[in-house]
């Protein structure tokens, strides 16, 4: 498939409205992306002749079902290059990853007075399962900081990294920032010292070619819903050796070998940490984004995504009044900000009003806000069915914004 604008968008039909009397204009991608025909058809398609219950069923709809949702695993395997499709795990997204690995392979491993490091940039969703873990284990949290530019201050990774750390977690893209992180060298840092290693690629994974192989970790975790698929799944990808070591995170169906009163065995991997019934269209409609995505391609989907990034840059930078909050060096698809004496609920309310969706808050990521001592930011963000008059519709409503405050 080309990579051509209009016929990218023309497989979005959500975008094709009118919200308030003006064209949508979504700018709020990083939340939650918009989802192609692709994926609506293959969820369609698979309720329409394929629904059943997977693994136990002999007849033929569940082995069609079952086939559907591992020809998925393998898809997966292959699209973030794992060594095999044992490594893939389905969860309900990134959120569910963070806190399966903090339950199931580190709370065994920690004891009273050791540490856990993560960065000052995480979304909540990597933080708030380390500090319960820690309440429960007695261990303690460390953080990496960052500087104003919304990078982390790599120097001070030796010093926070000691025979005490028994984890490092951290964030591939900040969804607060835009910040890319050098995920390879970090993880060899944390690796030189033995330190396991879990990544969060909520903001990654649709972005930048992922292979989870040469990035070293030995966790990383993605949500369906942000790569433009389905929301309630996404994938927990784990070295092999290590998730045969870890104890299951729930107990249920599908994740024993056999039950009796006296006792109980359990599946191998990944079935073990896939208990119950899982969402077996949400993981078809995965496989239909990847499809979607990698017919696209990956670098050109980047290359479109690059070329908006700077140009917003350079448009906001103009609109008086606005402070852009992250400008590291390598940035993907995120432009936060504040307007001067203007707060970003009203901004984004006003937006709405002339179609132009972003996000205000702190966006699950209140340690970054507090780094930058201010309540809030206004969030635009951008994926592979933005253009350029997006940004400039942007722009223009932020006059119009300034125009009922002054
Ligand atoms: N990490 C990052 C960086 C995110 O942007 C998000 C979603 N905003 C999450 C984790 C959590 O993802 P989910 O809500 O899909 O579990």
């Amino acid at each position: 498939m080309e990579f051509e604008i209009k016929q990218v968008r023309s497989q979005f039909p959500i975008l094709a409205q009118e919200v308030h009397g003006k064209p949508l204009v979504y700018l709020d991608s990083a939340a939650t992306a918009q989802k192609p025909l692709a994926v609506l058809s293959a969820l369609d398609n698979y309720y329409e002749h394929d629904n059943a219950n997977i693994h136990r069923g002999v007849h033929t709809l569940s082995e069609r079902a079952t086939a559907a949702y591992e020809s998925v695993r393998r898809k997966v395997k292959d699209f973030i290059n794992a060594r095999d499709a044992h490594e893939v795990v389905f969860v309900r997204g990134t959120t569910e990853a963070v806190n399966l690995v903090a339950q199931s392979f580190v709370r065994p491993r920690l004891s009273s007075g050791d540490e856990i490091l993560i960065t000052w940039m995480e979304h909540h969703s990597n933080i708030v399962p380390w500090q319960m873990l820690c309440e429960q284990t007695g261990a303690l949290l460390k953080v990496l900081p960052m500087n104003q530019d919304g990078e982390l201050e790599l120097e001070k990774l030796d010093g926070l990294l000691g025979a005490k750390t028994k984890f490092f977690a951290f964030t591939h893209v900040s969804n607060a920032l835009g910040t890319i992180n050098p995920v390879k060298e970090m993880v060899e840092r944390a690796h030189a010292l033995g330190v396991p290693v879990l990544v969060d690629g909520a903001q990654a994974i649709h972005h930048l070619d992922v292979d989870v192989q040469d990035l070293g970790a030995d966790f990383y975790a993605f949500s369906g819903h942000k790569m433009y698929g389905p929301t309630g799944i996404g994938v927990l990808y784990g070295r092999r050796e290590l998730l045969e070591d870890m104890v299951p995170y729930q107990g249920g169906g599908e994740m024993i070998r056999s039950v009796t009163f006296s006792g109980t065995t359990y599946n191998s991997v990944p079935h073990k940490f896939e208990a119950g019934t899982p969402h077996i269209a949400g993981v078809v409609g995965l496989g239909a984004a990847i499809d979607f995505l990698r017919a696209l391609g990956l670098r050109r989907i980047r290359a479109h995504e690059e070329d908006l990034l700077e140009y917003g840059t350079k448009l906001l930078k103009r609109v008086h009044g606005v402070r852009l909050i992250g400008t590291a060096r390598r940035k993907s698809s995120v432009l936060s900000f504040v307007l001067e004496g203007i707060h970003p609920h009203d901004i984004g309310t006003i937006l709405d009003q002339h179609g132009v969706a972003v996000r205000t808050g702190h966006h699950c990521a209140q340690p970054v806000m507090d780094f930058f001592k201010i309540p809030a930011t206004t969030r635009a963000s951008l994926a592979m069915y933005n253009t350029r008059e997006d940004l400039d519709a942007l722009a223009t409503a932020l006059e119009a914004v300034k125009g009922v405050f002054a």
